[in-house]
């Protein structure tokens, strides 16, 4: 007991000697630890919470693939620590946010950052604008690597395979046979949308059609970030919503169904200050953290 003993404040460590075993400590309910030992019954719960952690913690960890999962780091201190190391592979994170906040610039860092150890892989970013912000890609190859310890390098353009889509037409063909292809020869690591609510925006079409498209490519980017271990990141835009006189992320719920971590981007108008908010995801507190945007990327 004595390594548990370690992690225990002196008064619940002391009842620690007349505890038969941990197991006991384990399977028994809060209340008979705290009649048995008298414990509070908050005392007994944080007993139990540490003798978890200490003998079952770690596995539990590693079975569900939480805590010791590699993460895609922005390079921004304060998202990187908010976000207990970046973004996550294998499903739909969400960055949704009014124009001009900074989500294209979170994502043109992130398509640099993917490419830096240890996970040094390639990425696919889908623009929805006429044109892609190629020199500013340029600026962040230059300096993001800095965030890494490394040296930034022009050659870091040259593995962002940039594809335009306006439509989801367009976007179908991208993800059910391009992306498809170039997995096959090339190691993606990253995929972006940006932005998602650009190719299901016309008024055109019917929200039956819609919920059925964004089923389609949902479904799709999921089975590909499962199959091919990758981070999808869709950027999304803000609607008001006339009934409630708030606003919130853009498409409704046949698209939400499918984020698993949504995250807002808000900008201080007055002084230039962003600030990055955890708004769902399954891992995280709702938090937020202040950042600037400089011509050398996110800090
Ligand atoms: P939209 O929804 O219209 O696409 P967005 O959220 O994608 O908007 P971004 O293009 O990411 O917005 O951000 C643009 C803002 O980023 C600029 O208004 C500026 O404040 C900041 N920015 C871009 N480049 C630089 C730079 N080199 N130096 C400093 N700030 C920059
Ligand atoms: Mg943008």
């Amino acid at each position: 007991m004595d390594f548990l003993k370690e992690k225990l404040p002196e008064k619940i460590a002391h009842k620690l000697s007349e505890v038969e075993s941990i197991k006991e400590i384990l399977i028994s309910e809060a209340i008979s630890l705290h009649k048995k030992y008298t414990i509070s019954i908050q005392e007994s719960e944080h007993l139990q919470k540490i003798a978890a952690e200490v003998v079952i913690g770690d596995r539990i960890k590693d079975a569900l693939g939480i805590e010791d999962c590699l993460r895609l780091r922005t390079g921004c201190a304060q998202i990187d620590d908010l976000t207990r190391g970046g973004f996550r592979f294998k499903m739909i994170n969400e960055v949704y946010g009014e124009a001009g906040v900074g989500k294209t610039q979170l994502c043109l860092q992130l398509a640099v950052a993917v490419q830096m150890p240890p996970i040094s892989g390639a990425a696919f970013y889908v623009c929805t604008d006429k044109s892609f912000p190629a020199n500013r890609l340029l600026e962040l190859s230059l300096s993001v690597p800095s965030a890494f310890g490394l040296s930034g390098d022009e050659s870091l353009m040259d593995k962002v395979f940039v594809e335009h889509s306006m439509d989801f037409i367009a976007l179908r063909r991208l993800l059910f046979v391009k992306l498809p292809k170039l997995l096959e020869n090339v190691r993606i690591s990253l995929v972006v949308i940006d932005s998602i609510a650009a190719i299901f925006r016309s008024e055109d079409i019917k929200y039956l059609e819609r919920s059925k498209e964004i089923d389609d490519i949902c479904r799709q980017l999921n089975h590909l970030a499962r199959t091919h271990n990758l981070v999808v990141v869709c950027v999304n835009q803000v609607t008001d919503d006339p009934n409630s006189d708030t606003s919130g992320p853009s498409l409704g719920n046949a698209w939400a169904n499918y984020v698993v971590c949504r995250f807002l981007i808000e900008r201080d108008w007055t002084n230039g200050i962003r600030r990055f908010r955890v708004v769902n995801a399954p891992y995280l507190k709702p938090d937020a953290c202040r950042f600037i945007i400089t011509q050398s990327g996110l800090h």
